[in-house]
């Protein structure tokens, strides 16, 4: 029935003993390096996270049961290095472990941005590759724990053993993704379709659209509350229908007047020749060149950027209404509760 351009890896397409001769360096214990340390040691996979030795994360990693070293002593002692700090700090960080990469090591990530805009160039001999879960980390580490996994994908940037495909879908079924499914894609795919998505569509898109949406309304002389519940809140209620049946889902479940005004009007707020120059800034690198410039210049437009979201009245306004109204808390703790 299933017709995707895709093949799609489930857990009988990989053998976590693959990794059984491998030590395996998880650097960061943040939101992903917490959660892929902690998966690969239940699933028997040898693991030392390599943290800082002033990291705030080292008492958390050891009573976790772990093994924590300094990132170099980590990655020297590994046969696969996973790079789970920050982006933007990952140059930095490789710096510093490049020594540690041995011809047959493996470099992986979890995002291709350093690698596809040559950030860090490793050596021809190591395989570089990425395994992604699209996912944020505590729900890989919650899916686990439940025997469930999260989507990923696998992409293969260097693969100078012949073993990288192998090993990728061993790692993924490690932490749980082939339970969920796993697509191969390339670092050059990953990378600019998630900046395009993010930059066009889910972070800034969607924020650019409530706001206006809200700004309208209160320029009109409608009440802020009014505006907010409108234009925010009952944001999450569509994308809910959405994520569960798709458009269709969504358009049968709301009133048809809702579903004719959406349909004649939704294009009208859509610039779509604004989203194909994000997409070709996104391919031709400018958009990596600034975001690097800007961090090695101690980001002083991120700070005006945000500073601006900060002060904007949607965000006071909410604030206030989230305090007042308690909506949503009780589902959201019951979402969180396990699910036994
Ligand atoms: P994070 O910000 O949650 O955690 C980063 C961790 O890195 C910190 O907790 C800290 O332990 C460590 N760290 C910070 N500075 C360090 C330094 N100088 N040296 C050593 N360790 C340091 O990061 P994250 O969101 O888990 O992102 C890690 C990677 O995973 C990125 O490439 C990101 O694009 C990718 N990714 C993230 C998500 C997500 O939902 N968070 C999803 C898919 C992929
Ligand atoms: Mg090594
Ligand atoms: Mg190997
Ligand atoms: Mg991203
Ligand atoms: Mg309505």
């Amino acid at each position: 029935m299933t017709d995707l351009s895709t093949t799609v890896y489930y857990d009988d397409d990989a053998d976590v003993s693959t990794l059984e001769d491998e030590t395996v360096a998880v650097l960061g214990y943040g939101s992903q390096g917490h959660a892929h340390a902690l998966n690969l040691h239940e699933s028997g996979v040898d693991v030392v996270v390599g943290l800082r030795e002033d990291s705030s994360s080292r008492a958390e990693a050891t009573e976790a049961g772990l093994r924590v070293e300094t990132p170099d002593v980590a990655a020297a002692e590994a046969d696969r290095v996973v790079m789970l700090v920050p982006d933007t700090i990952q140059p930095a960080v490789y710096e510093a472990i490049e020594d540690g990469l041995e011809a047959g090591d493996t470099l992986q990530f979890a995002h291709g941005f350093n690698i596809h805009y040559g950030q860090i160039e490793p050596a021809e001999g190591v395989d570089v590759t990425m395994v992604a879960p699209k996912s944020p980390g505590h729900l890989v580490r919650r899916t686990y724990e439940r025997g469930e996994g999260t989507p990923g994908l696998i992409a293969i940037y260097q693969d100078a053993t012949g073993d990288a495909k192998a090993e990728s879908l061993a790692y993924a079924k490690a932490i749980g993704c082939t339970r969920a499914g796993v697509i191969e894609t390339t670092f050059q795919e990953e990378v600019e379709t998630d900046l395009f998505g993010e930059q066009a569509v889910l972070c800034g898109g969607v924020t650019e659209m409530v706001k206006v949406g809200f700004e309208t309304l209160v320029d009109a002389g409608y009440a802020p509350e009014m505006a907010y519940f409108e234009c925010l809140n009952e944001l999450k209620l569509i994308v809910d229908l959405m994520y569960e049946g798709g458009h269709m889902g969504m358009w049968n479940s709301v009133s048809d007047t809702a579903e004719y005004g959406g349909l004649t009007r939704g294009e009208e707020v859509i610039d779509r020749e604004g989203m194909e120059r994000i997409l070709e800034e996104v391919q031709n690198g400018e958009f990596a060149r600034e975001w690097i410039t800007e961090n090695q210049t101690n980001r002083p437009s991120y700070k005006q950027y945000r500073d601006a979201e900060q002060s904007h009245q949607i965000e006071e306004v909410g604030g206030e209404l989230r305090k007042l109204f308690a909506w949503g808390d009780d589902e959201q703790a019951a979402e969180e509760a396990p699910a036994d």
